[in-house]
């Protein structure tokens, strides 16, 4: 989860303080967040996620929002719920198991096959499921930046 404050880091890029420890965000930070949460639950609770040291509270809330996010997909209950860990998991470390996300192979730097050189995982090999809930993330994710971005803009 190396890359997690980076990925803080654009969820509230409108910041300029550069201290995103929890509780001590900027109160514009903090109200924008609020606001957006309101419209986009999993947002925030990825956004929690990402900022805090990883801790029961803000996983579960991940994983509630995400499910119930599967199930609006048609996915029944206990399988959501499967596959939100799951996603979750893929989520956290995305970079290609072969390479590590280096796209390249030994000293040569030949391109790494698996993928292509892209350095991403290959998400063909998760099933239907895993991949929606990834999606569902992601999704969740840029649409707070964007809910970010526009709220502190205005208030600037
Ligand atoms: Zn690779």
């Amino acid at each position: 989860m190396h890359d997690n404050s980076y990925r803080v880091e654009l969820a509230v890029s409108a910041t300029s303080s550069g201290n995103l420890t929890p509780g001590q965000w900027p109160h514009d930070t903090a109200t924008a967040l609020g606001f957006a949460g309101r419209s986009n639950p999993l947002g925030f609770a990825v956004v929690r996620y990402l900022s805090a040291a990883p801790n029961a509270t803000s996983v579960w809330a991940v994983i509630v929002h995400l499910a119930s996010a599967l199930v609006r997909r048609g996915y029944d209950g206990i399988k959501a719920n499967e596959a939100a860990w799951q996603a979750l998991d893929a989520w956290n470390d995305m970079r290609c198991p072969a390479c590590s996300g280096r796209g390249v192979m030994n000293i040569e730097q030949r391109t790494c096959l698996k993928c292509a050189g892209t350095g991403q995982r290959d998400r063909s090999a998760l099933s239907e499921a895993v991949r929606d809930g990834m999606s569902e993330l992601m999704e969740a994710e840029r649409k707070m930046e964007r809910q970010l971005s526009a709220r502190l803009k205005r208030d600037e």
